[in-house]
């Protein structure tokens, strides 16, 4: 997949902007009140790196890890993984995630974590999709709205690739393989342990 056709979306000026602008936005929310915030695995993990670093409060940092195993037409299956969280009954969390695409990832988090009985409960993602969404739930704070393509880089991979380009990019349809069959398809629609 290496040398697969990349479209720069967004470059790494625009994405220090948009992570300046959602750590204002948090900051303004929480105004220096102690803050959990769970970053959900692999994805985020850029986005978290940076963003924590603008942030202003005493805060803790946990994980979860996400992974849905989509065919192209087929609903997803969600496996998450808790194992990592931290205590959150009673705190101020906020769940941050790379991409909110049909926001099945966000909304089984959501339901997971309000039986934990945290005191107030919100989300950041870094990227929103654009007419994806299929859960009654959108995410507090968005960086970036995007077009309804396939992306990689700052974190996102396609078949755990890209994570480390320091940019934005749509990955062409056709260099989406069909060959490794569900694994990849599942990619295509947004898979992995991502
Ligand atoms: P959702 O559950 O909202 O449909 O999908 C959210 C998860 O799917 C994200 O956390 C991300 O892991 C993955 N995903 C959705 N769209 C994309 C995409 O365009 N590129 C990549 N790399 N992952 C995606
Ligand atoms: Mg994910």
């Amino acid at each position: 997949m290496i040398g697969a056709a990349l479209r720069q979306l967004l470059d790494e000026e625009q994405l220090r902007e948009g992570v300046g602008r959602l750590a204002e936005e948090i900051n303004g929310h929480y105004q220096g009140r102690p803050l959990t915030i769970i970053g959900v695995l692999t994805g985020s993990v850029v986005l978290l790196a940076d963003l924590i670093r603008l942030l202003d409060m005493p805060l803790k940092v946990g994980l979860v890890q996400a992974t849905s195993y989509r065919g192209a037409t087929t609903p997803g299956e969600l496996e998450l993984n808790l194992d990592l969280l931290p205590d959150i009954a009673g705190r101020q969390v906020l769940i941050v995630d790379d991409i909110f695409d049909t926001g099945h990832t966000l909304a089984a988090l959501v339901e997971k974590f309000m039986a934990l009985g945290p005191a107030q409960l919100r989300s950041a993602v870094l990227l929103r999709k654009a007419g994806r969404v299929e859960v009654p739930l959108q995410p507090d704070h968005v960086g970036f709205e995007i077009p309804n393509e396939f992306v990689v880089g700052y974190g996102l991979d396609y078949a755990d690739l890209y994570r480390n380009l320091p940019h934005v990019a749509a990955l062409d349809p056709e260099d989406l393989s069909p060959q490794h069959g569900q694994k990849q398809s599942a990619a295509a629609s947004g898979e992995n342990g991502s």
